[in-house]
């Protein structure tokens, strides 16, 4: 184990494809899966291949960030969220850095 990789985190795990997952997008850095939760159209996460906090991911987010929106605009032509939760009271459900690319319908508050 190497303080980039943490066996027993999902992420980890998944860039690694000891998990399974839906792949759209991999490079040496990163992925670029689908979401197990369907609460809108198009859920994706784009994923550090190495293990960081969030904070850490979002100290260097030059790449991660210029995938994560041309897979936004790919998948979501008309307009797309890119976000992250940080701890308990953002449902932050992985400690593994990431970024949520949501969209696919209208996110307004009248949807
Ligand atoms: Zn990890």
């Amino acid at each position: 184990m190497t303080a980039d990789y943490n066996p027993y985190c999902t992420f980890c795990r998944i860039a690694r494809h000891e998990e399974p997952g839906d792949f759209l997008y991999e490079d040496d850095r990163m992925v670029v899966i689908r979401n197990l939760l369907r609460w809108v159209p198009v859920m994706l996460l784009a994923i550090p291949r190495r293990h960081m906090s969030q904070e850490d991911l979002w100290h260097d987010m030059d790449h991660i960030a210029r995938v994560a929106a041309e897979m936004g605009a790919r998948h979501c032509p008309s307009g797309f969220r890119l976000l992250s939760n940080f701890g308990p009271d953002a449902m932050q459900s992985q400690s593994h850095g990431h970024l949520h690319i949501i969209g696919g319908t209208y996110l307004g508050p009248y949807a």
